[in-house]
């Protein structure tokens, strides 16, 4: 589980430590834990669905750009059933900009606690009330963090999510360089 804190940090300011006793004691004094920061990409991609409509099966497709997470997609690692999405699909695209937002920590997320953000919904309708993957996203000057992530409906307790990290933090520039690229590649995603 804790594949995000697999790698030993990086260690800036004990390598700056100088010999010199002076220094030493100021670098110990301002030494921060770094943080092990992960990589946020988004990718495009594609939920198979089978919809049985009077006798006729059909079986849309449902295009959405992934969350990529030190080359993971956060759908397939968290979507024990496969037919979860993030709020970044095609067929939404209306709501597309306020979902950016809402990532991005400018709005809240309407049916959720404060500071809480749906990463992946339902492929069919996106609806809180299929259930969806929850995190607390905490941004500061330089990182973005998402934690404390929870399966999440609108009428049952929440419980913590499956194959959840603990929490992962990504550098904020990145983070937000990424999102805000997002609406244009969604607007070119196929539209079933
Ligand atoms: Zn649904």
């Amino acid at each position: 589980m804790p594949r995000y804190q697999d790698s030993p940090p990086d260690h800036p300011h004990f390598a700056a430590v100088s010999s010199d006793c002076a220094d030493l004691g100021k670098a110990l004094h301002t030494y921060e834990v770094p943080q092990q920061t992960s990589t946020f990409a988004l990718e495009c991609a594609v939920l198979h669905r089978t919809l049985i409509d009077g006798n006729v099966t059909r079986h849309p497709e449902s295009h959405f750009l992934d969350f990529v997470i030190d080359g993971e997609s956060l759908s397939a690692r968290m979507s024990a059933s496969g037919d979860l999405v993030t709020p970044l699909n095609r067929a939404w695209l209306p709501t597309v900009p306020d979902a950016i937002d809402e990532l991005l920590g400018r709005r809240p997320s309407p049916g959720l606690a404060v500071s809480r953000v749906a990463l992946l919904v339902c492929g069919d309708c996106g609806d809180l009330g299929c259930g969806a993957v929850t995190a607390s996203v905490h941004m500061d000057a330089d990182s973005v963090r998402w934690a404390d992530f929870l399966w999440e409906n609108s009428y049952s307790e929440p419980s913590p999510a499956v194959s959840a990290p603990e929490a992962i933090v990504f550098r904020r520039g990145d983070y937000e360089a990424t999102l805000r690229g997002a609406y244009e590649r969604i607007v070119a995603l196929p539209y079933d």
